[in-house]
């Protein structure tokens, strides 16, 4: 999950068919499936390409009307596993990611009996690394944010340059194995 235009479509491309797409609509939300090898272990993974919650984020910031979150938090209480993505080329998109982090936290808290205190598996994604010129985003800036979600794994990826691609799903896989 993640803002528009940060490269969630092309991860989600490159890691399933191993090719990097320069324009993908960004309309289109569909899934995907590809089994990865995690550990020795073949699992058989279904990746959601969610489009269309940049409407929804932006919302949450001004008022928290359901009706316009209801797309998004239907795919936070289906998910076992959530990248957040955003771009290092924006400092904006960084910014964007708390409200759904935040989301994902109330809604899997909710879903899960008071005891259970698991972990949601989540992944921190700092895409379009080869844009190096365009960079705004400094590495202590983003493992700050990554820290003050109780220390999530965070990644620099570039979709175009095959960068961290295949990292980043089998360490959500790693963690949702494990929780
Ligand atoms: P989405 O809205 O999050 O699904 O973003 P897209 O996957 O559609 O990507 C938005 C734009 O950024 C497209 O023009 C992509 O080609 C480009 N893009 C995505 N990932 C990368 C990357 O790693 N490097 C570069 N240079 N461009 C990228
Ligand atoms: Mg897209």
């Amino acid at each position: 999950m993640g803002g528009g235009g940060v490269g969630k479509s092309a991860l989600t491309i490159r890691f399933v068919h191993q090719l990097f797409v320069e324009k993908y609509d960004p309309t289109i939300e569909d899934s995907y499936r590809r089994n990865l090898n995690v550990d020795g272990v073949m699992v058989s993974l279904e990746v959601l390409d969610t489009a269309g919650t940049e409407q929804a984020s932006s919302y949450l910031f001004r008022a928290s009307r359901p009706v316009f979150m209801s797309l998004s938090s239907m795919y936070m209480r289906s998910g076992d596993g959530f990248l957040l993505v955003f771009s290092l080329t924006n400092s904006d998109s960084l910014l964007e990611l708390h409200a759904i982090h935040e989301q994902i936290q109330r809604i899997k808290e909710t879903a899960r009996p008071p005891h259970e205190k698991a972990r949601v598996p989540i992944v921190l994604v700092g895409n379009k690394l080869d844009l190096v010129s365009e960079r705004q985003v400094n590495r202590e800036a983003a493992v700050a944010v990554s820290q003050s979600w109780g220390g999530v794994p965070y990644y620099e990826t570039s979709a175009r340059r095959e960068i961290n691609v295949t990292e980043i799903f089998a360490d959500v896989v790693r963690q949702m194995v494990k929780s």
